[in-house]
């Protein structure tokens, strides 16, 4: 791996929105998550025309997906290459557990992310601090999780919003060493986040106050507040899936003034997911109806993709329609294959979106502020 395509902590890029909060302008990093290598290709040519840091992250499902999280870290720093890509990443795992985090920090991600929130509070610490003991030694750092949102992440579903208690922030922080913490404020996961109550449940006071405490501890530097389930889920991209053979009812999002408010009050990760869920099936169905009987050119992949979303009209998750054909065909460029021309298209759709996404964020141009420590410079941080 040469130095140019080095992965980093997400501290000093989520250091570098808070200095520009502190500096009078708020800004937060998006987090984007990735199954495949045209969808990574699309998260960082968003991040390079808006020249932002930024995050990649992937989920359990998504290292199941393409076979592990080694895949998945190779189809990142391979994406990076391809394109040329020089500005800050991180490679984080979104939602890992006990057992999966340190996997993945021994696979090279530069980040995980330990959701024990479902433990009551001292049993998050301990897990948390556990992870962090794994991780901080290798410069890689660690986000947790109070509180729970609603909606369903992974295997676990919860019906209903518990916040996360500011009071208790500065705390957890303190004992569980995490660098970075989702803290439940009424966002949800998933494209529905209307109709679990997200949005009239929204309480941004819950960050206002925890990012107070952290301010009035010393912390803010250091540690940072993280926003999940906090897709926009833009309506015309909904339409369009409808549009070309879909089925995807009830769908609304968080709306960016929303999250542009949460941003002012401290928040400086935001994760996004379904927008590019909804973005790449879009594409997909759209291609489909633009080109007819372009299946039949594929018939071992392009058909099979076709059938499947011709027989799951609700589907927006692109790992419901694209785990059909064989992973490794969705792990590098595919130039010269079936994939060529649809791969195009979703990545410039997802650029866009990206690029669209960060400006509203406030992290466009930051980054060049990025301090550009290595992982091993991180890990000394920590003693
Ligand atoms: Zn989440």
């Amino acid at each position: 791996m040469s130095n140019q395509y080095e992965l980093f902590s997400m501290v000093p890029i989520l250091r570098a929105a808070e200095q520009s909060a502190l500096g009078g302008k708020p800004a937060a990093i998006g987090a984007f998550n990735v199954n495949f290598y045209n969808q990574a290709r699309g998260i960082l040519e968003g991040l390079r025309r808006a020249d932002a840091p930024g995050i990649i992250q992937a989920s359990r499902g998504a290292n199941q997906f393409q076979g592990g999280p080694d895949k998945i870290q190779v189809m990142i720093l391979q994406a990076m290459e391809d394109s040329g890509h020089s500005l800050p990443v991180a490679l984080h795992l979104d939602h890992g557990n006990e057992e999966q985090a340190p996997i993945c920090v021994d696979e090279g991600f530069s980040s995980v992310m330990i959701d024990a929130s479902v433990l009551d509070l001292e049993g998050n610490i301990a897990l948390s601090r556990k992870i962090c003991d794994y991780a901080h030694p290798k410069g890689v750092s660690v986000e947790g999780e109070i509180g729970k949102l609603a909606g369903v992440e992974e295997d676990v579903i919860h019906e209903t919003t518990t916040y996360g208690d500011p009071f208790l922030v500065p705390y957890f922080f303190n004992e569980s060493g995490a660098d970075a913490l989702a803290v439940a404020y009424g966002t949800s996961h998933g494209p529905n986040k209307g109709s679990q109550g997200g949005l009239e449940n929204l309480a941004v006071w819950v960050i206002e106050k925890s990012y107070k405490g952290m301010v009035a501890y010393g912390q803010n530097e250091n540690h940072f507040l993280v926003s999940h389930g906090s897709s926009t889920v833009p309506k015309e991209i909904v339409d369009e899936i409808n549009k070309y053979g879909g089925n995807v009812r009830g769908a609304a999002g968080i709306p960016m003034h929303k999250i542009q408010e949460a941003v002012k009050v401290g928040i400086r990760k935001i994760n996004i997911d379904t927008d590019l869920r909804l973005g790449i099936t879009a594409t997909f169905r759209k291609y489909f109806s633009d080109n007819p009987g372009v299946e039949d050119t594929s018939t071992n992949v392009l058909k099979p993709i076709k059938y499947e979303l011709d027989s799951k009209l609700e589907a927006i998750d692109p790992r419901d329609y694209l785990k059909v054909i064989d992973a490794s065909l969705l792990r590098t460029d595919p130039k010269g294959t079936a994939l060529e021309e649809v791969m195009g298209l979703v990545q410039e759709r997802i650029a866009a979106h990206v690029e669209k996404l960060v400006h509203d964020f406030g992290c466009a141009g930051l980054a060049g502020k990025v301090d550009r420590v290595s992982l091993s410079e991180q890990a000394k941080s920590y003693i």
